[in-house]
């Protein structure tokens, strides 16, 4: 298929959705159910004149809706500008609030908190006065959730981007990411000598964890934890030990290598990790 014919320009898409009837459409096609014929969609949307109606219908038919045996429905563009109405990324404007978060800074030991402001949540310690870490949130993501759900929230967002990066897919843009090992960011902690971070070949848009959470989904890791009665899959990461910033060190500098030893029960897993993130059980 030739790749030319079937783009569109961002221009061009982004300039069909400027119209109410046209969102309206789409709205309607995302509350039903199932997909809906000429008839039944017009009754939905709050436009009489049918020949109107029709000039909008056919704006969006090909890129945001499918006609097929005479019914409409969202195509997989359409379900994504209705997800992103819905996240509020575009329409709302989030009130900035502060939560405390239970978790503590690795530092100082201070609880650390998390202010929201401008769709951008950072994660600071007041003590130490900075930021354990910075990322965007959609303002939807606060509706219907309370305190104890956001700060769950705001760990899982992190863990989640950061392992979907790791897997190699960028959550912006869907760009393809590569991941390196790094020795200095604004990010780490006081005695942090490396950590990972993955950036978007396309976006630029990157994350950066610790070792620990890159190690924590290793079968080599998750076996050890398992033989010691610690299930990885049903446990609160942030009450391992092990995972710890500081517990990353640089063993080698070239090729660079950094070692990371997990100790349970007076048993230890000790592994190293190179340049290019490929995990070794010493
Ligand atoms: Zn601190
Ligand atoms: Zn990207």
């Amino acid at each position: 298929m030739d790749a030319d014919e079937r783009d569109v320009s961002p221009e061009k898409a982004f300039s069909l959705l400027g119209n109410d009837t046209r969102i309206e459409i789409i709205q309607a096609l995302w509350d039903a159910d199932d997909p809906l014929s000429f008839s039944e969609l017009h009754d939905r949307v709050g436009i009489r004149d049918s020949g109107q109606f029709n000039y909008h219908l056919n704006k969006l038919v090909g890129l945001f809706v499918r006609q097929t045996d005479e019914k409409y429905e969202l195509t997989y563009a359409g379900f994504r500008i209705m997800g992103a109405i819905l996240s509020g990324t575009y329409t709302q404007r989030a009130e900035a609030e502060t939560f405390a978060l239970d978790t503590y800074c690795p530092d100082c030991g201070t609880e650390l908190i998390a202010e929201y402001e401008e769709e951008t949540v950072r994660v600071r310690c007041e003590t130490c006065e900075r930021n354990r870490s910075t990322f965007g949130l959609p303002p939807g993501a606060f509706e219907g959730r309370n305190e104890t759900e956001l700060r769950q929230t705001f760990e899982r967002w992190l863990l989640n981007v950061f392992s979907l990066m790791a897997d190699g897919m960028c959550l912006n843009c869907s760009g393809k990411t590569v991941g390196s090992l790094v020795t200095e960011s604004e990010y780490f902690a006081d005695e942090q000598e490396a950590g990972i971070e993955f950036r978007c070949e396309r976006c630029g848009d990157y994350a950066v964890g610790n070792l620990g959470t890159y190690l924590l989904e290793h079968p080599a890791v998750v076996a050890f934890h398992y033989d010691h009665g610690i299930d990885l899959t049903d446990y609160p990461v942030w009450e391992l030990e092990w995972p710890r910033p500081e517990n990353a060190r640089i063993i080698s500098e070239d090729p660079l290598l950094v070692e990371c030893v997990i100790e349970l029960d007076g048993d230890e897993l000790r592994l190293s990790v190179d340049e290019e993130l490929a995990v070794s059980v010493e």
